[in-house]
C-alpha cells in the first residue's frame, strides 16, 4: 500500500499494513484523539516487530551453527563412510548393504532395439518406450502417473496391479499411434528403486521399503514375480527381463552417453549411489566363482549410512523428530538429512517451533503449516531462487498454500533457513561421493558423476554446493570430480540393461 503525503505506516509481524493518513477533517479534536491512539498502538507494534526481528537474527545464528558442516567434520564423515562401504562389500546384511546388481561391466554404447521401462519412483510411476540407436544415442517416449499416499501403504500386489494397468494403457496408446507393433511382446526393464537382494538379474527380494512406502506383503517377496503376476492378470504384452534400481540405471545410462562416468547418484524422493566394483574386491561374493577380474555394478543403498547407531552424522533435533515420527524410525539416517522427501519437512519443523515460541505468525491461524509434510521441498527451491527484492515468490508460497502473511524480515529469514538446509544436504552428498572416490582411487585421474532426481535437477545451486563440498574435502584436486545431470537415467539405463 503506498503512503499518502503526511502519512505513516507500520507493518507488524502479522503482515497487515496499518496506514495513517492526514485529512482536513482529522484536525478536529475527536478525530485527532482517535488518530493519536492509533499511532500509539502502531508504535507498540513497531517495537514488537523490532524485537521480533532481533530474535529472528539470533535464531538464524543458532541455526547457522546447527546446520553448517566444517571441512574437518566432512572428512571425518568420509572416513566413516568408506568403512561402511567396505563392510557392506565384505559381509551380507550390513547397514549399507552394497548390493551386487548382476549387471556385469559397462555398456559398449552399441546396444540397439526397442525396450519398455517401468520406473516405480518414490513420487511418480513412469512408463517409457526406449529405442536405443547405438553410438550413445536413443529416443524415448514416456507417460508419468502420480502415486497417492494411500497406494504407498495399500497391499503390495495392488501397487503392482496399478503399475501393470498404467503400462497396459501406455502400450495400447502406442499401438494406436503405430509406434509399437500390434502383437509384439517387448522386453521390459523394471526400475524398482528400493533395496532388493538379488542373485540374478530378473529376481529381487525387497529387503525393506524406504522413502515413506509401507505396502504390506511385499518385504521379503520377489518383486519381479509379483509384477509378472499383475502383468499376467491384465494380459499385458511385456516380458520382465531385468530388475534394476534408478541408480544402477543412471550409472549405465550415463556411461552410455559419457564414458568418463564412474559413479551415479540419485537425489530425488530418496538418495542413493552406484558404481562399478571388481568382483575380487567383494569378499561376500567369493563363494560364487565369478571371474575375479570381472566388474559388477554395486547399488550402494547409501541412504542407510549411519542408521540405527547414529554415530557419524550431525543430526539436529528436527532430524530426530523426522526420524522418530517416520514409518521407519532409525533407518535411512543419511537419506533423511538429504533427500527431497525430508528437506521441506525439516524447514517446516523449524517454522512450527518458532510459531510455538511466539516468534513468528503471532495472531494468525497456522493450522495449514502445522500439517506434517505440507511443506514441499520444491518450496525451498522456489524460495532460494526468488529474484525479487520484496521476495514476492515467498509471499506467494505462504499466502497461497498456508494462508499466512509474512513480513520482509521473515521472508529473508525463511530464505536463509532454506539455504542452510539445502546446503547441508549438498555437502553431506559430497561426503558420500568422496567416500566412493577415495575408496576407488578416482581422485588423481578424476571422474564424472552422473546425477539425477528432482533435487539435483531443480534445486538452485545444488550441484555447485556439491562441488564446493568436494573441494573442501579434497582441496584443489576436488575439482577433478565433476557431477552432471544424467538425462533420464532410470528409463534408458533400464532399457540398456534389459
Ligand atoms: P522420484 O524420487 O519419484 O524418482 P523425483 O526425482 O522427481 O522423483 O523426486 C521427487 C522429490 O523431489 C519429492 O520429494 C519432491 O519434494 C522433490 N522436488 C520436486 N520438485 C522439486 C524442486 N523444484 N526442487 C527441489 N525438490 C523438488
Ligand atoms: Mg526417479
Amino acid at each position: 500500500m503506498a503512503d499518502r503525503p503526511g502519512g505513516t505506516s507500520v507493518t507488524p509481524p502479522t503482515g497487515h499494513t496499518f496506514a495513517f493518513t492526514r485529512s482536513s477533517d482529522q484536525d478536529d479534536l475527536p478525530h485527532a484523539t482517535k488518530r493519536y491512539q492509533y499511532i500509539h498502538q502502531g508504535a507498540l507494534i513497531a517495537t514488537y516487530a523490532d524485537s521480533a526481528n532481533r530474535k529472528m537474527a539470533d535464531h538464524l545464528r543458532k541455526f547457522e551453527t546447527m546446520f553448517t558442516l566444517t571441512p574437518q567434520r566432512m572428512r571425518m564423515i568420509v572416513e566413516a563412510f568408506k568403512d561402511a562401504l567396505e563392510t557392506g562389500l565384505a559381509k551380507r546384511d550390513q547397514v549399507v548393504p552394497m548390493i551386487p546388481t548382476y549387471v556385469f561391466g559397462w555398456p559398449t554404447g552399441k546396444e540397439t532395439g526397442n525396450y519398455l521401462a517401468v520406473d516405480l519412483g518414490g513420487t511418480n510411476l513412469r512408463v517409457c518406450l526406449v529405442t536405443l540407436q547405438g553410438d550413445g544415442k536413443f529416443e524415448i517416449t514416456q507417460s508419468k502417473y502420480r502415486l497417492s499416499e494411500e497406494q504407498k501403504q495399500d497391499d503390495g500386489q495392488l501397487l503392482f496391479d496399478f503399475c501393470a494397468e498404467c503400462l497396459k494403457a501406455f502400450i495400447d496408446l502406442n499401438i494406436e499411434s503405430g509406434v509399437i507393433e500390434k502383437d509384439a511382446v517387448l522386453p521390459l526393464g523394471f526400475t524398482f528403486s528400493y533395496p532388493c537382494s538379488q542373485d540374478k538379474i530378473d529376481h529381487g527380494e525387497l529387503i525393506r521399503w524406504t522413502k515413506g512406502f509401507g505396502a504390506p506383503n511385499t518385504e521379503g517377496h520377489d518383486v519381479v514375480a509379483m509384477f509378472r503376476k499383475s502383468l499376467e492378470k491384465l494380459s499385458v504384452p511385456a516380458e520382465v527381463v531385468a530388475l534394476t534400481c534408478d541408480t544402477t540405471g543412471t550409472l549405465i545410462a550415463s556411461h552410455y552417453v559419457n564414458p568418463k562416468t564412474k559413479i551415479a547418484c540419485i537425489f530425488g524422493t530418496g538418495c542413493n549411489a552406484a558404481y562399478m566394483e571388481y568382483v575380487r574386491d567383494i569378499p561376500k561374493l567369493s563363494a560364487l566363482n565369478i571371474d575375479p577380474n570381472a566388474e559388477i555394478a554395486i547399488n550402494c543403498e547409501w541412504g542407510a549410512f549411519d542408521s540405527f547407531e547414529h554415530e557419524h552424522l550431525p543430526r539436529t533435533k528436527y532430524d530426530l523428530v523426522i526420524d522418530e515420527t517416520s514409518n521407519k524410525p532409525g533407518e535411512q539416517a543419511f537419506e533423511k538429512l538429504i533427500s527431497g522427501r525430508y528437506l521441506g519437512e525439516i524447514l517446516r519443523l523449524i517454522i512450527c517451533e518458532l510459531i510455538d515460541e511466539g516468534v513468528i505468525f503471532l495472531g494468525q491461524n497456522t493450522y495449514k503449516v502445522e500439517i506434517p509434510y505440507s511443506f514441499d521441498t520444491a518450496f525451498l527451491s522456489l524460495m532460494e531462487s526468488d529474484p525479487t527484492d520484496e521476495l514476492l515468490m515467498i509471499i506467494g508460497i505462504f499466502t497461497h498454500f498456508f494462508a499466512l502473511e509474512t513480513t520482509l524480515a521473515e521472508r529473508q529469514f525463511f530464505r536463509a533457513l532454506a539455504k542452510l538446509v539445502g546446503r547441508r544436504a549438498a555437502r553431506l552428498s559430497a561426503c558420500g561421493i568422496a567416500a566412493i572416490v577415495s575408496k576407488m582411487g578416482y581422485l588423481e585421474e578424476g571422474c564424472a558423476v552422473g546425477a539425477d532426481g528432482s533435487l539435483y535437477n531443480k534445486y538452485p545451486g545444488f550441484a555447485d554446493r556439491v562441488h564446493e563440498g568436494l573441494q573442501d574435502i579434497f582441496g584443489e584436486k576436488g575439482r577433478n570430480i565433476v557431477t552432471y545431470h544424467a538425462e533420464d537415467g532410470s528409463g534408458i539405463g533400464s532399457a540398456i540393461v534389459a
